[in-house]
């Protein structure tokens, strides 16, 4: 027996159908069956899945839970979600119940061409074009349609649903699911991303120094924290390096000011670009430099410092388009830690005497203690 039904917003929860969703937005009138009242109950379980998970929480989370849902209230095997965000797209791609997030600089050409023309289409397997490609795991044997929405805001594209039917094309019922369920997970996950990207400036802000772009004092002590009770605990050894730029005064008393910022900035770069995974660097005074080294061992340390001295002495700084670059030296205090340090504050001491000792014989040179 077939009853005829509306799906109207108060029997769907939480959807926000703000797209521009052309041809897969048909009438509201859907038949009711054995199928589709359980499409409805996966449709519901799935909303309250991905809603039950704090905004804050894994993207990758929403993800999985979706890549694992989708075919069974709306016949999605595979699906591409595509957001843009600022300079970034974060690509959500999902196929056999398992999702894979990436950030690209420039979206495929199948995305492109669909931001672009900001038109909504439905392709069966016999017209799907050639050109632009569709992404890889959107097509297979068993797909029989492929669904794309765009999401528009202010007249710009902002997101890219692509889905993929399997053995069927999607019933009209099916393409209600899409269109309602692609509008909340779009406007999920975009929030998100804002959010995270909101936090992640806030904390870019009050843990990087804004000269250098380098961590700032109390971070790079913070990651000396971590990296001296890790050490503790596993006997990895731990060393680390104070430069000071030597006579940084008489740039600023020569030059000026702005031109003593611009050579702060140009020799953080050298000294920064050799920097491995594993080492920290930041500013941990006006014209000094905190590296935090784990696991190093002294001679590699000492290594490390000697590299970088060179580096500086060899990269001469421009200073203003009518002055000639000037040759700048620094210099370097090392410690490593012993069982006897009972604090990163004992390093540090060490690290200074030695940097006191390295100035006193006569700058650009290393000194460990
Ligand atoms: P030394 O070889 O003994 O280290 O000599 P120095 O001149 O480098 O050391 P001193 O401590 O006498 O001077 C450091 C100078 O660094 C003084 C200060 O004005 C300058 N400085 C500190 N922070 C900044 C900054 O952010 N910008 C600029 N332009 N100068 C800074
Ligand atoms: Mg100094
Ligand atoms: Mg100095």
């Amino acid at each position: 027996m077939c009853i005829q039904v509306r799906l109207d917003s108060t029997s769907i929860p939480n959807t926000k159908p703000s797209c521009n969703t052309g041809q897969m937005n048909s009438d509201f009138g859907v038949k009711w069956n054995n199928r589709t009242a359980q499409q409805l109950v996966s449709y519901e379980s799935l909303f309250r899945l991905i809603d039950e998970i704090h905004p804050l929480e894994d993207i990758l989370e929403i993800a999985q839970r979706v890549a694992r849902q989708w075919k069974y209230f709306a016949n999605v095997a595979a699906w591409r979600l595509v957001i843009q965000n600022d300079d970034v797209y974060t690509v959500i791609d999902g196929v056999h119940g398992k999702a894979v997030i990436e950030n690209v600089e420039m979206p495929s050409s199948w995305d492109a061409h669909f931001m672009r023309s900001r038109r909504p289409a439905l392709f069966s397997v016999s017209d799907i074009p050639d050109s632009p490609s569709v992404p890889e795991h959107l097509v297979s044997k068993k797909i029989s349609q492929i669904g794309v929405i765009p999401f528009v805001k202010i007249e710009s594209c902002y997101a890219l649903i692509t889905v993929a039917a399997l053995h069927e094309p999607f019933t009209d019922i099916d393409k209600k699911f899409i269109r309602l369920f692609s509008s909340h997970l779009t406007s999920l996950i975009h929030a998100i991303l804002i959010q995270k990207r909101t936090t992640d400036t806030l904390i870019k802000k009050a843990t990087h120094d804004y000269l250098t772009g380098m961590l700032n004092r109390e971070a790079i002590i913070e990651r000396l924290d971590i990296f001296f009770r890790l050490s503790k605990r596993t006997g990895d050894p731990l060393s680390i390096v104070i430069a000071d730029i030597d006579h940084f005064k008489r740039i600023n008393d020569t030059y000026g000011h702005p031109a003593g910022d611009r050579v702060l900035q140009s020799v953080s770069r050298i000294l920064t670009t050799q920097t491995r995974d594993s080492d920290h660097v930041g500013r941990y005074g006006g014209e000094e430099f905190l590296f935090v080294l784990y696991p190093c061992e002294a001679n590699q340390a000492l290594q490390a410092a000697e590299r970088r001295r060179e580096a500086v002495l060899n990269h001469p700084v421009p200073i203003s388009e009518n002055a000639d670059p000037v040759r700048l030296t620094v210099s370097f205090g090392l410690s490593t830690m012993t069982h006897d340090d009972i604090s990163p504050d004992y390093l540090i001491a060490r690290a200074d005497a030695a940097l006191y000792e390295a100035k006193n014989n006569g700058r650009n040179r290393c000194v460990f203690q």
